[in-house]
């Protein structure tokens, strides 16, 4: 029997995403619409990557798959990083970086999956590539339309989601996850 896990995310895309990724490997149900949003209060992925999973598995009753991702800029600092969320989208990314010649970036994903305090996992995925002079593309969602992949010239909004479900960030951070929930 395969096992089942709430997938912690209020973003559909990323739910969507979530389901293609994992297949029939694990069955992923969604968050009930009336459970109140988890709080993101840290300072890295990986605490509120785990925070938040630990706030839904107490709530729910049931385990917990949560992710906390972020897209990193080296010549803002690192920002946006982890409060990419709050940055408020791709056309702001481009305000900030105008006339900034170094246009590397990187997206993080940090998987939990979570049973209780003493019985979590962790994985990571990374995904380099750099940041368009302006937007393109209609696919995915958040900063696909301004990230373009490292090795190529389109953005992600480009290339569409299903080659999105081959390379990225996400896609890295469920596969390592699902090999150790199938070592368990
Ligand atoms: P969180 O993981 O829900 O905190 O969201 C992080 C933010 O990073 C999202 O709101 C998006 O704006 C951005 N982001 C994360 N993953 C992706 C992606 O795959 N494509 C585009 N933007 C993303």
């Amino acid at each position: 029997m395969v096992d089942k896990w709430v997938f912690a995310t209020k973003n559909p895309h990323k739910f969507s995403e979530v389901c293609q990724i994992v297949g029939s490997a694990i069955c992923i149900e969604t968050l009930p619409p009336d459970v109140e949003e988890a709080p993101e209060p840290y300072s890295t992925l990986y605490e509120n990557a785990l925070s938040k999973a630990a706030f839904y598995a107490d709530r729910l009753r049931l385990p917990v798959i949560a992710e906390d991702s972020g897209l990193f800029v080296p010549a803002l600092g690192g920002r946006p990083g982890v409060h990419t969320a709050r940055l408020g989208g791709p056309e702001r990314l481009l305000e900030l970086m105008q006339g900034v010649q170094d246009r590397r970036a990187y997206f993080v994903s940090v998987m939990v999956a979570y049973r209780s305090p003493d019985q979590y996992l962790f994985s990571t995925g990374f995904w380099q590539g750099s940041i368009a002079l302006k937007p393109a593309g209609q696919a995915g969602f958040g900063y696909d339309p301004v990230f373009v992949p490292h090795g190529y010239s389109d953005t992600v909004a480009q290339l569409g989601v299903a080659w999105k479900l081959q390379h990225s960030h996400r896609t890295r951070a469920l596969h390592k996850l699902l090999v150790q929930l199938s070592q368990k």
